[in-house]
């Protein structure tokens, strides 16, 4: 069984997380959808509605979890006897990042392997930055995140 974690902010999670989810839910046994969070340092959502809107918005993609965790991303791989880590590319900033990043988890843990999964171009400009900066100044963000995360900070937020 090859268990392949998803770690990432998600705050909040978006529709472009989702894709990659969904291809990573169709290659692996089973993917553990992560929120990595440090209690030093506030995010825009606690982690606890960060998982709870995520659970919300992957109901039908039956072999993935959801989680939160603090620390190394490679300390909560071996907990859970996970040995890929599933991640998303946009652009090729994102990879000058993504590739230092996952050779530091390898040096930290020689067996873990990252595999990177592109995104379809509709959801290619899509993250949570955005997200935050166009509900912050009251825009419509239903089109770039899941239903169940729309709704909820349209409410909390006062959006569209
Ligand atoms: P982090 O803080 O770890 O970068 P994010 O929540 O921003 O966490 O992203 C988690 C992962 O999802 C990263 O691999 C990131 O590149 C990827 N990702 C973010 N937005 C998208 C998107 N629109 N399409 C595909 N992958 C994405």
């Amino acid at each position: 069984m090859t268990i392949a974690i998803y770690p990432g902010s998600f705050d909040p999670i978006t529709n472009g997380h989702i894709d990659i989810l969904r291809s990573g839910a169709e290659i692996f046994d089973k993917v553990i959808i992560a929120v990595a969070y440090n209690a030093d340092k506030e995010g825009f959502l606690p982690p606890n509605i960060r998982a709870e809107l995520i659970r919300d918005s992957i109901k039908d993609i039956p072999n993935a979890e959801v989680d939160c965790f603090q620390g190394l991303t490679v300390e909560y791989a071996k907990k859970r006897g996970a040995d890929v880590l599933l991640r998303g590319l946009r652009t090729s900033f994102d990879f000058e990042y993504e590739m230092q990043l996952s050779q530091t988890n390898q040096a930290l843990y020689n067996n873990i392997k990252t595999v990177f999964l592109i995104t379809k171009p509709e959801y290619n400009f899509i993250s949570s930055s955005c997200v935050r900066e166009i509900l912050i100044n009251k825009g419509d963000i239903t089109s770039f995140v899941p239903e169940p995360v729309s709704k909820y900070l349209n409410i909390k937020y006062g959006g569209i």
